[in-house]
C-alpha cells in the first residue's frame, strides 16, 4: 500500500478501505507518516467527505490507536458531555459541578483549542497551578471525593486524535463532518462513560454552519454511539453569537464562575438545557426534576462550592474562585459602534479568530498561550446601538491589537431592521427519534 495512492484516490472522491484508513493512521500515529502527507489527506477528506462506513472504520481505528479507559473504579452514574466546539463557551467549566451537585459522577477529559474555537483546558490553565494532567489514580480519586474534574486527555488515551487534533487546528481542516465525529466520538468512546450528551453548534461561531449540517453531524454521532453500545444525544444549539459575552481563556472562567453566582443569561440557558438533557438520559431524572435540581445547585450556591472543592483538589489556586478580580487582564481598549443600527448578526468566528490572533490560541501547534487577552462583547443580536457607543472592550497585551480591533468591530454587524430572536436550541436527536423545539 502507498501513501501517496491513498491520498490519490480520497483526493478523487472515492470511498477508502478499512485497511486504507488502518493503514495511514496507524502509520501517522506511529510516526511512520509525516505531517505533510496527513496534512494533505485531511485536506482531501474536507473536500471530499467521507461515507457513513468510512467514518465508522475511521472512528474505530482511532479508538483503538491508544487505551480504552476503564471507569469502574469510579462510583455512581458517569456522565460526559461534549461541545462540538464554539466562541465564548464554556459551558463544561459551570455545568461538570452542578451535575456533581445532582448526584451524577463527571469524569471529564476535555481539549484545548481547535481552530477559531476556544478548549477547556487552555481556559482552565488561567487558574495558576490548576493540574490538568492529573494520573488516572488521581483523576478517579478526585472524581469519587468531589463528583467531577476536568482534565485533559491522557497521554495514551487516542494517540491517534491527539496529533490530528493539532494538525487540523493549524492546516485549515477542521470543519469536516467525517473529521469532527470521528474526532469526537473516538474519544468518547474510548473515555469509557456510558451516557454521554454531545452539545452540537452550528452557526457562524460553529464549524457546522448550518443547523442542517449540525443535525447530520448529531445523527452520525449519535448513530456511532449507538453502534457502540452507548446511551448517546445529541442537542443542537446556536452559535450565531458567542455564548458568553467574556470570550478568552481567563475571561471565560470569570464568566463560568458568574453563571455559578446567578448570573442568567445566554450561558445560563444554554448549559441548562445541556444539563437537562443529559440528566434525563441518565434515567435518574425527568425533565422537570432535572431542571430544578440544576437551578436549585446554582442557587443554593452548592455548585460553586463544587466548583472550588474541585480547583483545590486539582492543586489550583481557589483564592481566583473566590475573588475573580485576581484573573490578570491584559491592558483595555474600547470598541465603538460606527453607525447607528440594531445589532443584526455576528461574524461570530472573527471573534474567535481575533482572540487568537491577541494571544488566546495558537497558530502553530507549538504557539503558547496568552491567557490574559480576550473581548468582553457589550451587545447581542437585536439591541440598538447608537453611533459612538461602546460595543465591546478588548483585552490585549499589544499584540496584532488594532487589527483585532477591526475585526471585532466589523464583525458586529448593524442594520435597520430589528433581527428575530435565537433559539438557544434547535433541536434534541436520540437513537430513536428528532424533537424540535
Ligand atoms: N471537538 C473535538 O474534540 N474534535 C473536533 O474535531 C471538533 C471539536
Amino acid at each position: 500500500m502507498r501513501v501517496y495512492d491513498i491520498i490519490d484516490k480520497k483526493r478523487r472522491g472515492s470511498a477508502l478501505t478499512k485497511e486504507e484508513i488502518d493503514f495511514f493512521i496507524n502509520g501517522f500515529t506511529k510516526g511512520d507518516i509525516p505531517d505533510y502527507q496527513m496534512s494533505s489527506l485531511l485536506m482531501a477528506i474536507c473536500c471530499m467527505g467521507m461515507n457513513e462506513q468510512e467514518t465508522y472504520y475511521l472512528t474505530d481505528c482511532m479508538l483503538h490507536s491508544g487505551d480504552v479507559m476503564n471507569m469502574s473504579a469510579i462510583k455512581g452514574t458517569k456522565v460526559d458531555k461534549h461541545s462540538t466546539g464554539g466562541v465564548g463557551d464554556t459551558t463544561t467549566i459551570a455545568l461538570a459541578p452542578i451535575l456533581a451537585c445532582c448526584g451524577v459522577s463527571v469524569a471529564k477529559m476535555s481539549g484545548r483549542g481547535l481552530g477559531f474555537t476556544g478548549g477547556t483546558i487552555d481556559k482552565l490553565e488561567s487558574i495558576p497551578n490548576f493540574d490538568t494532567a492529573l494520573d488516572e489514580r488521581e483523576f478517579f480519586e478526585v472524581v469519587n471525593q468531589v463528583g467531577c474534574a476536568v482534565v485533559g486527555q491522557t497521554q495514551n488515551l487516542v494517540p491517534a486524535d491527539k496529533k490530528l487534533y493539532a494538525l487540523r487546528d493549524v492546516t485549515a481542516t477542521v470543519d469536516s463532518l467525517p473529521l469532527i465525529c470521528s474526532s469526537i466520538m473516538s474519544k468518547k468512546l474510548a473515555s469509557g462513560t456510558s451516557t454521554i450528551l454531545l452539545d452540537v453548534k452550528y452557526g457562524q461561531g460553529a464549524f457546522m454552519k448550518t443547523v442542517h449540517d449540525a443535525i447530520e453531524l448529531g445523527k452520525s454521532m449519535v448513530k456511532i454511539g449507538k453502534l457502540a453500545g452507548k446511551n448517546v444525544g445529541a442537542l443542537i444549539t446556536d452559535m450565531e453569537q458567542p455564548l458568553s459575552s467574556l470570550i478568552g481563556n481567563s475571561l471565560e472562567i470569570i464568566s463560568a464562575i458568574n453563571v455559578l453566582k446567578g448570573e442568567r443569561n445566554r450561558l445560563y440557558y444554554e448549559m441548562c438545557e445541556v444539563g437537562t438533557k443529559l440528566l434525563v438520559l441518565t434515567t435518574l431524572y425527568d425533565k422537570d426534576s432535572a431542571r430544578t435540581a440544576i437551578e436549585r445547585a446554582i442557587d443554593s450556591g452548592k455548585a460553586l462550592e463544587k466548583l472550588r472543592q474541585m480547583v483545590i483538589a486539582q492543586k489550583g489556586d481557589v483564592s481566583y474562585i473566590d475573588n475573580s478580580d485576581k484573573f490578570t487582564l491584559g491592558k483595555q481598549m474600547i470598541l465603538t459602534a460606527k453607525k447607528s443600527g440594531y445589532v443584526t448578526s455576528m461574524k461570530t468566528d472573527d471573534i474567535g479568530i481575533a482572540v487568537t490572533l491577541l494571544g488566546g490560541g495558537r497558530l502553530v501547534k507549538t504557539d503558547s498561550i496568552d491567557h490574559s487577552v480576550g473581548v468582553h462583547l457589550h451587545v447581542s443580536i437585536g439591541d440598538y446601538v447608537n453611533k459612538g457607543q461602546k460595543i465591546a472592550t478588548l483585552y490585549h497585551s499589544g499584540r496584532n491589537t488594532l487589527q483585532c480591533a477591526e475585526l471585532i468591530t466589523n464583525a458586529i454587524e448593524l442594520g435597520q431592521s430589528q433581527p428575530p430572536q435565537h433559539k438557544i436550541a434547535y433541536a434534541y436527536i436520540t437513537a430513536n427519534e428528532i424533537e424540535y423545539y
